[in-house]
């Protein structure tokens, strides 16, 4: 097969190919951008594999970055653009499950090809277009099938982590698992516990927001792969529902979290050692619980003020998304432009501050000047008083005389 038009990012990036074949080298387009080039897909990294040892790479290019010179990676700078290009390696025997011993450094593309580890992941691309496919994958990208380069249950027990790789190829891609392939991962789902959490947490993202998590989410329960996850292991019937969910597209990784843990009813407070044990960001939580108590609300009931009072600008496109996974409509643009039209956007926005209160009512700070700002924000909020330092302060006033506070 022949891609007679080359998308744009490799033609940008010829220049670099070329420069190593005028060397004297073999260098490629390989892995996943020459499957999305050929799906059609957009294509985010340009990667490139070549026969030049990392010391011959640097040699050929001016300007270069060591990134991962052990594992034969270089970086180049080329015009505006840079360039992981990786000599061709081996990989030796693997004892962890994880990672080789060590890698060797070949000349061959097919030793290259043989190591990686899915069939449509396996492909590489020349300069002129021709694409270099030994284990079938192009017939496997047709059919849409995922299949393991090899002995699928070898490739599972040299590293664990592609299956968990395997499982969100077929939520982004929507292909099919191959029979040989979904044995091999059904038989050594237990090896998931020898990888980090971070990095199964990362390709679990990447399936959460995948066009076809329904499936995706099946496979992961019906291999047991679930089981050597986090916190998963409780919520089985949970995770089976919500695979059952039709397939609405989720774009972002925390409203992903948000939809799941929905599902999972998950009080509130067990969000955070739920998510720890994930090792997502702290960020990451804060914007989860948040998202998850303003559905609460959005189910009841339409936003008011003081609800849109807690959000922020990053955070509305998310809440937006995760209300329309349950059919309620925010739109983004109209969420943004209630929230700007809000008369303060944060406690300092207001016209008076704790200090002007304890000289006026000559009092020092303490619980009862937290609940007046409170009081005092949720009435300019709701457009009882204008955000000015004379309403407040007599609002303040009342405030004190009728009210418990202390
Ligand atoms: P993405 O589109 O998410 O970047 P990708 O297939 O390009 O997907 P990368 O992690 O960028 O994934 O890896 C680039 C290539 O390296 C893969 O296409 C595959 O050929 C090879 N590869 C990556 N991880 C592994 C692995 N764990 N085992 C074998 N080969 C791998
Ligand atoms: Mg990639």
């Amino acid at each position: 097969m022949k891609l007679t038009r080359l998308p744009n990012e490799f033609k940008k990036a010829l220049p670099v190919i070329n420069q190593l074949t005028q060397a004297g080298y073999e260098a490629y387009f390989v892995g996943g951008c020459v499957r999305d080039a050929i799906l059609g897909l957009p294509i985010h990294d340009v990667d490139i594999a070549t026969s030049a040892f990392p010391a011959e790479i640097k040699e050929v290019f001016e300007k270069t970055i060591d990134v991962g010179i052990e594992h034969g990676t270089v970086l180049v700078l080329s015009g505006d653009e840079s360039y992981e290009i990786t000599t061709f390696r081996t990989e030796s025997t693997y004892q962890d499950y994880r990672r080789p011993d060590h890698v060797d450094f070949v000349r061959s593309l097919e030793e290259d090809l043989k190591r990686r580890d899915f069939t449509i992941n396996a492909l590489a691309l020349a300069h002129d277009g021709s694409v270099i496919d030994l284990f079938d994958g192009l017939n496997d990208l047709k059919n849409r099938c995922l299949r393991a380069v090899g002995q699928a249950q070898d490739r599972f027990q040299e590293d664990a982590l592609r299956m968990m790789r395997g499982l969100r190829f077929i939520s982004q891609l929507d292909f099919q698992l191959e029979a040989k392939t979904k044995e091999a991962i059904c038989n050594h789902a237990e090896l998931l516990t020898k990888i980090s959490v971070e990095r199964i947490c990362i390709e679990f993202e990447k399936l959460l927001v995948g066009k076809n998590r329904s499936q995706a989410l099946a496979l992961f329960i019906e291999t047991n792969c679930f089981k050597y996850c986090p916190q998963l292991t409780r919520y089985e019937k949970q995770l089976s529902n919500f695979a059952q969910v039709a397939n609405h597209q989720l774009h972002d990784v925390t409203v992903a979290w948000a939809a799941i843990l929905t599902y999972f009813n998950m009080p509130l407070q067990q969000v955070r050692p739920f998510l720890k044990a994930w090792k997502t960001s702290n960020q990451l939580i804060i914007e989860v619980q948040l998202l998850l108590q303003m559905l609460i609300i959005r189910k009841q009931r339409i936003f008011n003020a003081i609800d849109l009072y807690q959000l922020n600008e990053d955070i509305i496109p998310k809440l937006s998304e995760l209300c329309a996974f349950y059919q309620l409509s925010e739109p983004t643009n109209l969420l943004l432009q209630r929230y700007q039209a809000l008369p303060i956007h944060q406690l300092k926005d207001l016209a008076i501050n704790g200090h002007d209160l304890m000289t006026y009512f000559n009092r020092r700070g303490g619980s009862w000047l937290k609940q007046l700002l409170s009081l005092c924000e949720s009435a300019v909020l709701m457009n009882e008083i204008k955000n000015e330092y004379q309403e407040l302060l007599s609002y303040a006033n009342s405030k004190m005389d009728c009210e418990k506070i202390d």
